[in-house]
């Protein structure tokens, strides 16, 4: 077996390892990007594009909690769960009803929202570094409250979005329909948040992702880590083909992550929340930006010669293959807004990687800091790539300090 020597050794070529492996490269380390497929092709392919900084508020609240059975037992609401798996999620599901109870869901809250501060500048900032300014859209995001209540029930949140700062304009039914004119009225309001920025193709994002660190220098090894062994010094990751000889390992494997955690000893409760998308080719758009029906968990995002339709969260493991309800939920809701959609031209299932908090586990192992856990980012890990890049970045910077003091 071919044995490579390096100083970092990143698992995982999403949006997170991508990113990651870019700026330690930038900073002058050997790394090696562990994929066995196109990098790029995993959850980090079909999103929405958002870059979120605004999504502050984690999946499970005290409202989420008030409804769970109801949401979760509905195949077709936005948060349903495969009941077939219901035995292998019900500690993640614990967990999660724990994080939703309302001084956990504040102290989540406060914590996405410290990640998040900076979301927009910093991608501004690596979007021009990967020569792909030209994918970037400012023309903010609309969030639709279809029914009075609805809009009365989301003013805490308004709320809390407003007390850490993010600017966000409350909008009555005819102001919305000036701003996105082929909607249909609607009879609760709009929210929407001026600043916010959004990608005309994630794909074509994670391919200039992948050029830029390619050209920086960075080697990827098309293979999948089974193994991550600490020995002397050294972590070694062992792939089908190749063993990898690291002075650091970064584990961004997305939903995959868990298993490689666990070997070198930290038990992560991480699951993932799937996630579809049905797109729709056309050369006029319906929306101008970014904008989601609340009420369906979704986004339209008009996309480079496509509208998106992105979104939904379904609970049932990495192994089940789409589930066409789910496909079909998605369509009959994207119809109630646009009847006139015809079939979808492509649709997919995404797995987020995701951690029953919704914050991102972003830190050393428990059992040495020569291993960087980078995964977990659900909801908003396009948004967090260039953000969780350089912390890992400044906790590899530590522990090569250390070393060098020892
Ligand atoms: C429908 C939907 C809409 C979304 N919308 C948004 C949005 O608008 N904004 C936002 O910020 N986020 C959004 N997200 C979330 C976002 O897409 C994810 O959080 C993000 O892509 C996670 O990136 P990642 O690199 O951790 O995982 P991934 O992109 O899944 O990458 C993980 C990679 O690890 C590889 N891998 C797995 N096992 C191994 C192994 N053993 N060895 C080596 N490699 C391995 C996989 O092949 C994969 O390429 C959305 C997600 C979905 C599903």
């Amino acid at each position: 077996m071919k044995i490579l020597t390096t100083d970092i050794a990143v698992i995982g070529g999403g949006v997170i390892g991508l990113a990651t492996a870019l700026q330690l490269r930038t900073e002058g380390r050997d790394v090696v990007l562990i994929e066995p497929n196109e990098p790029g092709s995993g959850a980090s392919y079909g999103n929405a594009g958002t870059v979120a900084d605004y999504a502050i508020i984690p999946v499970g609240t005290p409202s989420v909690l008030r409804n769970i059975a109801s949401l979760l037992l509905n195949a077709d609401s936005p948060l349903a769960i495969r009941k077939a798996a219901l035995p292998t999620l019900f500690p993640w599901l614990a967990r999660f009803a724990y994080e939703s109870l309302p001084h956990r869901y504040r102290d989540n809250t406060r914590k996405l929202s410290d990640l998040l501060s900076e979301a927009s500048p910093e991608w501004l900032e690596l979007a021009a570094q990967i020569d792909a300014s030209d994918l970037l859209s400012a023309k903010g995001c609309l969030y639709l409250y279809q029914t009075e209540q609805a809009f009365k029930s989301a003013q805490s949140d308004i709320a809390l979005r407003r007390n850490v700062g993010i600017e966000q304009q409350l909008m009555s039914p005819d102001e919305v329909s000036r701003m996105e004119p082929n909607l249909p009225q609607i009879a609760g309001g709009g929210l929407f948040f001026p600043k916010a920025i959004n990608f005309t193709d994630p794909g074509m994002v994670m391919k200039r992702l992948e050029q830029a660190a390619a050209t920086a220098g960075v080697f990827f090894l098309k293979d999948a880590a089974s193994t991550i062994v600490r020995q002397h010094r050294r972590v070694r990751v062992t792939a089908r083909s190749t063993m990898v000889d690291a002075k650091t390992v970064v584990i961004a494997a997305g939903a995959h992550s868990g298993r490689l955690a666990a070997q070198v000893g930290d038990r992560v409760q991480l699951d993932t929340e799937r996630g579809y998308h049905l797109e729709f080719d056309m050369d006029e758009m319906p929306v101008e930006r970014p904008v989601c029906p609340t009420k369906h968990g979704f986004y339209f995002c008009p996309m480079a010669g496509r509208l998106r339709v992105a979104g939904t969260v379904e609970l049932g493991g990495l192994s089940a293959p789409a589930n066409q309800r789910r496909l079909d939920a998605l369509l009959t809701n994207a119809r109630r807004v646009f009847p006139y959609l015809g079939a979808p031209t492509r649709s997919w299932l995404g797995f987020r990687p995701s951690m029953p908090d919704s914050v991102p586990v972003i830190r050393p192992s428990k059992g040495g800091r020569d291993v960087i856990l980078a995964f977990g980012h659900g909801h908003i890990g396009l948004t967090l790539a260039p953000r969780t890049a350089r912390m890992v970045s400044r906790m590899i910077a530590a522990q090569m300090h250390e070393d060098m003091q020892s």
